[in-house]
């Protein structure tokens, strides 16, 4: 049993999944598996880089009844010990209660970084930058191969869209400025935005949601403010429902 209570310096050795090991076509994870698990672990990260207390072990249990039925511990915390190696090797910091495991698979590196991606659109150009940024104009690549990904992804009721839309009437429920546009159709261009996300089980309900202009929605997932704002929008939300 690994548990949040030992404290080991390096790498608590896992022989559950040796990473240079074949492994069976049902062993291999999802990318909704992936997905979940780097939810919770940005999640964590976030809770750590604010000074709050949060528990490995609740995370592990959440994922193991949900998406990860069926894994075992183990196997939990030697992806969030993978997600930590490639964190740390792109300078990112990363939670320090899961020692980056050594022998990531290149394959498992790509993946890890492919789905940080995915979870995170923003983030992949911070993370993909290995090396310092060249100093001469790439030649980048003028017919960019098209790529296959399987990605679940949540449904999003478009009643709960529409509502919350027509709720900030056109002004941002993070800033309080008007839209900085009109969309195509003539709507002020607002996006909805869920205060807890999705991937870490937060509801798609007008309670979760806050419709907020492009610079704040960027801002509350990359930015260095993004905790505040979730604390602001979520202060918003609960002062519009509980009043009544
Ligand atoms: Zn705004
Ligand atoms: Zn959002």
């Amino acid at each position: 049993m690994k548990s949040t209570a030992n404290k080991q310096p390096r790498l608590l050795p896992d022989v559950s999944l040796p990473e240079g090991k074949q492994r069976t076509q049902g062993s291999l994870w999802t990318p909704e598996e992936l997905l979940v698990t780097l939810a919770a672990y940005l999640e964590m990260l976030r809770l750590e880089q604010r000074g709050e207390a949060y528990s490995k072990a609740e995370h592990r249990r959440k994922l193991l009844e949900g998406v990860l039925l069926g894994r075992t511990a183990a196997s939990v915390e030697f992806r969030m010990q993978n997600i930590s190696a490639v964190l740390l090797s792109i300078g990112q910091p990363y939670l320090k209660g899961y020692a980056p495991a050594r022998n990531v698979g290149a394959k498992v590196i790509a993946q890890i970084l492919e789905f940080l991606a995915e979870l995170d659109p923003e983030l992949p150009i911070e993370l993909r930058r290995q090396a310092p940024a060249p100093t001469v104009p790439p030649p980048g690549n003028p017919h960019p191969k098209k790529r296959e990904v399987t990605l679940s992804t949540y449904e999003r009721d478009p009643e709960v869209v529409a509502f919350v839309l027509n709720r900030a009437q056109g002004i941002c429920e993070c800033c309080g400025r008007n839209a900085p546009f009109l969309s195509k159709n003539g709507q002020p261009f607002l996006e909805v935005h869920h205060v807890e996300a999705l991937a870490l089980d937060g509801p798609d309900t007008p309670q979760n949601c806050a419709a907020i202009c492009p610079n704040c929605h960027q801002e509350a997932h990359y930015g260095m403010r993004s905790a505040e704002i979730q604390r602001e929008l979520q202060e918003f939300l609960a002062a519009l429902y509980n009043q009544s």
